[in-house]
């Protein structure tokens, strides 16, 4: 029997309806597992029974709640894609680019037909290169065309000065996913890196060359051995060095980048390059690698990155290294899905088109609310720091106070009415999108930074915080159940889309976050004594993650996910408080038989029932920030004593002892 009396505003409209077909779907206590308790694992107790139920689709390396909100989205898009793509528009208009775009993609019989011909000219252009020099002014002139490698250069915000542009150099060029994979001795690893070789060889042959795969495998592995780890990247004082041409000659004196930039169209005095140490070596792989070597691994990298434009051949031998043997799915998805993906390039084409279909303008107000709320917890529960001084706290809630926050799409959508696609060929639309975008963002460097530019498609089912502009993002694509559901109870919400708002609230004070200022700028506005408590304190949630085994030997790594798991554990902590607060002397019944305080945590754990294949799990603690699901769950609940008053738990499984517990923010 279910008895709920609701003394919230926002659910009241509930109560009209039918009563258990909307508290289903706020959370369906059918994916319980009663076979362990809350306490003691509250992952597995509240995503058991999904688990169970939703096996990984074959096409997929990991399956979740979060995948389904996608999947839903792809089929909303696919009837917009199919439906502009049928049509005729006039040029420059977002139908006509996605809808050309999409059509294009899904020409297979064209790309059979046209096979690997459209790559020849770029790989004979290689061929006829005669020194390095030229080589890297053919390097920076592919950037147009799409092929980064080996090196990552472009304009961002200036990290100390957040209202102008810089030039960004950094570290690139490989073609497993992280330098780790390069570093590995065990057997496990010496198989990956073969196999990987074999595919190399593959593709030589395909693409009709004898390259010498063992010489480009050493290249790429004498990069990688100069590379920062993922988790030294992560630090963004170390990664800001601003470095004139002039000192570059003396880091780096044969590796020709004037060359490269010159053939890049851009002029600058000063680069900021993240990785000093690495260009140095790299400089001595440039000295001692032989053209040829050089010209061949290139070779490889301008046919890897058209490996899925061309013809179904590539792209299925491209599938069977890329996704088979590095995720474990086993099918590839329909054209349709593949297709979709590259129309994602146009992210505020499509995402205009989606938001105007499928975004509730109601959802932004509450919203908007909700992370006012937030806000307001955060204050409070910085005021009340004991491990923090009045003289951090005052900077730190002028910090807080400067946050600002984009909701559902962009107040005004990006133009790109003088870009030119046709339905005639994909490789072709491909390569003038790269132009243009590459050519937009580098023309940014003289320009003053748009605070109003989004970073992510308004159809994205995801969420950012931008530390430069001090910016937390929420696009319509993420504003959905399970994230946010506007028939379901407060307390779902709040642990839900609220904990999802405090994520990236926290991040703005996370430990890299901290160390940008209220106006997006990398500064110090600590104080010795604070940071170093502050210090001591994520350095103990660095060992709680350091210990989580995800398969049998395989370690999350708790420096690589800090960041995100400060984020987690602010981000749920603030989310509690918020609902709290919003509730106020209100009494709330329970529901299925849970408090409202206790379904806080399961909104949040709704959000992460999902599961990875062993290969995703693998792939994930290398090289993704974030800890897999189980972890984003028990994580943070075990550090927060509100957890254990809530589910009445003690010193148990995911429940740790109160002195034990981690409590940053
Ligand atoms: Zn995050």
């Amino acid at each position: 029997m279910k008895k709920v009396i609701f003394a919230l505003p926002l659910v009241f409209a509930a109560c009209t309806a039918p009563e258990t077909t909307k508290v289903a779907e706020a959370f369906d206590v059918k994916y319980l597992d009663h076979s362990v308790t809350a306490c003691e694992d509250f992952f597995q107790h509240t995503a058991g029974g999904w688990i169970e139920e939703n096996p990984i689709p074959e096409t997929e390396t990991r399956w979740g709640r979060f995948n389904e909100l996608i999947e839903t989205n792809k089929h909303r898009l696919r009837s917009i894609l199919e439906e502009v793509s049928s049509g005729t528009y006039a040029n420059g208009t977002d139908e006509q680019l996605i809808g050309d775009l999409f059509a294009s993609a899904m020409d297979s019989v064209a790309r059979n037909q046209a096979g690997l011909t459209p790559l020849e000219p770029y790989l004979d252009r290689v061929s006829q290169v005669t020194s390095i020099e030229e080589l890297f002014t053919l390097m920076g002139e592919n950037k147009f065309n799409g092929v980064g490698a080996p090196l990552s250069m472009y304009v961002s915000t200036d990290a100390k000065n957040s209202s102008a542009h810089a030039l960004y150099v950094g570290q690139s060029g490989l073609g497993l996913p992280d330098r780790d994979y390069y570093l590995r001795e065990d057997s496990a690893g010496l198989v990956l890196q073969q196999q990987y070789r074999d595919h190399i060889a593959r593709v030589s042959a395909l693409v009709g060359k004898q390259w010498d795969v063992e010489a480009i495998y050493r290249l790429e592995k004498a990069m990688a051995n100069a590379m920062k780890s993922r988790v030294e990247m992560r630090n963004s004082v170390a990664r800001y060095n601003p470095m004139t041409l002039e000192a570059w000659q003396t880091l780096a004196p044969d590796m020709p980048i004037t060359a490269y930039m010159k053939a890049i169209g851009v002029e600058a005095d000063t680069l900021i390059n993240s990785s000093p140490e690495y260009f140095s070596r790299f400089n001595e792989a440039c000295a001692e690698t032989g053209l040829e070597t050089w010209k061949q691994y290139y070779q490889w990298h301008v046919a890897d990155a058209v490996a899925n434009i061309l013809n179904d051949e590539f792209e299925t031998l491209n599938f069977e290294f890329y996704s088979k043997i590095l995720n474990g799915i086993p099918q590839m998805n329909p054209r349709w899905k593949r297709a979709q993906g590259a129309v994602g390039s146009l992210g505020d084409q499509l995402g205009h088109l989606y938001a105007d279909r499928y975004f509730p303008e109601e959802s932004k107000a509450q919203v908007e609310a909700m992370v006012e709320d937030l806000r307001a917890a955060f204050r409070d529960r910085i005021t009340g720091l004991n491990w923090m001084s009045d003289t951090t706290k005052e900077k730190a809630l002028i910090k807080l106070e400067a946050f600002t926050y984009k909701i559902g799409y962009p107040d005004k959508w990006k133009n790109l009415s003088d870009l030119n696609l046709s339905r005639e060929s994909y490789f072709e639309n491909s390569k003038t999108i790269s132009r243009y975008f590459t050519m937009d963002n580098l023309a940014k460097l003289d320009q003053p930074v748009d605070k109003d530019e989004w970073g992510m498609g308004a159809h994205i089912v995801n969420a950012y915080y931008n530390p430069l502009n001090n910016e937390v993002v929420f696009p319509a694509g993420i504003l959905q159940p399970p994230f946010f559901n506007p028939d379901a109870d407060d307390a779902i919400n709040y642990g839900a889309i609220g904990g999802v708002i405090g994520h990236e609230f926290s991040h703005g004070f996370d430990d890299q976050g901290a160390n940008y200022g209220a106006d997006g700028n990398l500064e110090n506005w600590w104080t010795d004594g604070d940071k170093e408590r502050f210090e001591a304190l994520t350095s103990k949630l660095t060992a709680q993650y350091d210990a989580y085994e995800v398969l049998p030997g395989v370690h999350v790594n708790g420096n690589l996910t800090l960041g995100e798991n400060i984020a987690d554990l602010g981000g749920l902590t603030l989310a509690y408080h918020a609902y709290v607060k919003h509730r106020g002397e209100n009494e709330v019944a329970l529901i299925d038989g849970f408090s409202d305080e206790q379904r806080i945590f399961l909104g949040w754990a709704q959000v992460w029932q999902m599961h990875g294949r062993d290969e995703y799990l693998k792939n994930q603690v290398v090289t993704d920030p974030h800890s897999p699901g189980k972890f984003r769950v028990n994580g943070p609940m075990s550090n927060m004593p509100e957890f254990n008053a809530a589910f009445g738990c003690e010193n148990s499984g995911v429940a740790k002892a109160e002195a034990d517990q981690i409590i940053i923010w």
